[in-house]
């Protein structure tokens, strides 16, 4: 399912000589045809991947065993459980896949943004706001940025909103600018692209249901970002080097931008 709206948000022209792609691009007129086919402004949308989402890798990792909740002594308990439940849920995409729901493949956030150019087929170029992954590695924050969306319903330029959209990766845009000051100038921008998307939903019933699966022997495991002290500066956000005959020298640890803690993924599994 994911794969599929991936493949809408880059339906390109596939074949140059069609008039008409698969998903109703209208592809650039074809090469060496006649000298009058030039007149034709070429108004075709052509976005290909340029660099995939990249996902956090876990750098360390621990279980959660279902049947040692809430008993003393274990770290297992009800309130740990719905934390992690919590994130598991945003980290998943509902969609018509047999388990109702798949892991997502890209950072999910929430956009905020005003529609710059409609590029067909719900996909829109868009100044957008979005806040940096807890990694910061897997995504940087946006601000009054350009973005590629894919939007759930259609919409119209100048509309403005906020989704919830997974990070799809890096595209490369192809396309005509109808925008001031830019109207007519066939441009190709690489921007981050966004797929509108739904979560699972944090309920009751949805912990039930996540609950069942696990004590039926489903491999679930959940990303967790964690905080730790900075190896390189010991925690203190600056490191120091020793200045003759002076004080010693501070340099601020850009590690962890001085702030003295660095995000760490953390792998929980879940077993009955
Ligand atoms: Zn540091």
């Amino acid at each position: 399912m994911i794969k599929r709206l991936l493949l809408v948000l880059l339906a390109s022209a596939v074949s140059a000589s069609a008039q008409t792609s698969a998903f109703g691009v209208k592809a650039a007129p074809t090469k060496g045809v006649v000298k009058v086919v030039e007149e034709e402004a070429d108004d075709s949308v052509v976005i290909s991947s340029f660099r995939a989402a990249p996902s956090p890798t876990a750098k360390s990792s621990r279980t959660f065993q279902l049947s040692k909740m809430n008993k003393v002594g274990f770290a297992e308990t009800t309130k740990e459980l719905q934390r992690l439940f919590t994130l598991f849920a945003s980290q998943r995409i509902v969609d018509g896949s047999p388990g109702g729901s798949s892991k997502a493949t890209g950072q999910v956030t929430t956009v905020n943004y005003a529609l710059l150019q409609d590029l067909g087929d719900n996909r829109f170029l868009a100044k957008a706001a979005w806040p940096a992954s807890d990694s910061n590695e897997t995504l940087a924050a946006g601000a009054d940025t350009m973005a590629i969306l894919l939007l759930e319903k259609p919409a119209k330029v100048g509309d403005t909103g906020k989704i919830t959209g997974m990070h799809a990766g890096t595209v490369s845009l192809l396309f005509t600018a109808t925008y001031p000051p830019l109207v007519g100038k066939r441009l190709t921008l690489r921007r981050e692209a966004f797929v509108e998307c739904v979560t699972l939903e944090d309920s009751p019933a949805g912990l039930q249901k996540f609950v069942e699966s696990i004590n039926a022997g489903a491999d679930v495991s959940v990303l967790t970002f964690e905080q730790a002290a900075c190896k390189k500066c010991g925690g203190f956000g600056f490191t120091r080097e020793p200045q003759k005959g002076q004080l010693d020298k501070r340099i601020d640890c850009v590690d962890c931008a001085k702030t003295g803690k660095v995000s760490v993924v953390n792998e929980t599994k879940f077993v009955p």
